[in-house]
C-alpha cells in the first residue's frame, strides 16, 4: 500500500528542498507553504533592529516579503507548485483553459509549467516601460512547442507567484485584451502567496477576478517615513528586496541587526 506524503512539518529543510515532485500526491495545506519558503530562505520577516526593511513595487514599506524566484528556480518545486495550481483550478469547476499566461517576470516559468502539466499552450508576456506589460499574440503549445496565434475562442488562465495589490494582475489583463479584446479570461487567477489578503478584485478595465492563492494572509504595509512606518521610525532603511540592478539587496535585507 502506498503511504500518503507526510506533512512538510515533519520534514527537515533539506528533505523539503529535495522533495521529488512525484511524491507530492495531495494539495499542500496553507500552513505548509511558509515551510517551503523557509527551506529555501525565500521568506523574509522584519525583526526589531534590522538595518533594512522591504520596499514594495508600490513604494510602500512592508514587514514581510516572499522571493518566489528562490523556490521556483528549482525544477522539483517549479513542478510541485504548478501541480498545486492545476489542482486548485480543477476544484473550481471552471472550464479548462486553452492558454496560460504567467505574469512577467516572476511567474513566467510557473505559467509555462502550469501549461505543461495541463497539456495546453502558454502565452508570452514581457514587462514594458514602467509598470506596464506587453503580451504577444503568438502562443506556444507546452507539449509540442508548436506556435499559433491567439484566437477569439481561447480560454485564458492567469498565473502569478505572489499577489500583493493586483497591480501587475490588472496590467496583465490589459496586455492580453490589447492583443485580442474578445478573448475569454477565467474569473479566477491563481498563484502561490496571496499576501495582500485579496478576494474579488476589479481590474482597471472593469473585469472582476477572484484571487486564489495557496495561502492567504495579510502582511502589513505602510507609507514610507518616520511618522507612518514604524520600521522607518526605528531607523531601518526601505529597499527593494528583489531588484535586478541591485542583486545584493536580498542579502542586505537579511542582515540581521545593526552593527554596533
Ligand atoms: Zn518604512
Amino acid at each position: 500500500m502506498k503511504h500518503p506524503m507526510p506533512s512538510l512539518s515533519e520534514m527537515t529543510a533539506k528533505q523539503i528542498r529535495e522533495l521529488p515532485a512525484k511524491k507530492v500526491d495531495r494539495p499542500l495545506l496553507p500552513e505548509e507553504i511558509p515551510l517551503v519558503y523557509n527551506a529555501f530562505d525565500a521568506g523574509w520577516k522584519y525583526e526589531s533592529g534590522m538595518l533594512y526593511h522591504a520596499k514594495l513595487k508600490s513604494d510602500l514599506c512592508s514587514d514581510g516579503f516572499y522571493f518566489s524566484g528562490l523556490v521556483l528556480c528549482h525544477d522539483n518545486w517549479l513542478e510541485i507548485m504548478a501541480q498545486q495550481i492545476v489542482w486548485q483550478h480543477e476544484q473550481s469547476g471552471l472550464l479548462k483553459p486553452t492558454v496560460v499566461y504567467g505574469i512577467a517576470t516572476g511567474a513566467t516559468e510557473l505559467g509555462k509549467m502550469v501549461a505543461q502539466v495541463m497539456g495546453v499552450a502558454y502565452g508570452h508576456m514581457i514587462k514594458g516601460h514602467g509598470k506596464t506589460f506587453v503580451a504577444s499574440d503568438t502562443i506556444t503549445d507546452a507539449i509540442t512547442g508548436i506556435t499559433r496565434h491567439l484566437r477569439f475562442d481561447d480560454i485564458v488562465m492567469i498565473v502569478e507567484d505572489v499577489f500583493t495589490r493586483f497591480t501587475a494582475g490588472s496590467g496583465a489583463v490589459n496586455a492580453i485584451y490589447a492583443v485580442l479584446p474578445s478573448v475569454v479570461i477565467l474569473p479566477e487567477v491563481y498563484g502561490i502567496y496571496n499576501r495582500g489578503n485579496l478576494g474579488w478584485v476589479k481590474t482597471t478595465n472593469g473585469l472582476w477576478l477572484h484571487v486564489k492563492g495557496l495561502i492567504r494572509q495579510k502582511l502589513n504595509e505602510y507609507e514610507p517615513g518616520s511618522v507612518t512606518c514604524p520600521m522607518c521610525e526605528a531607523g531601518s532603511i526601505p529597499i527593494k528586496p528583489k531588484d535586478k540592478e541591485h542583486p545584493e539587496n536580498w542579502e542586505l535585507i537579511n542582515t540581521r541587526f545593526f552593527a554596533i
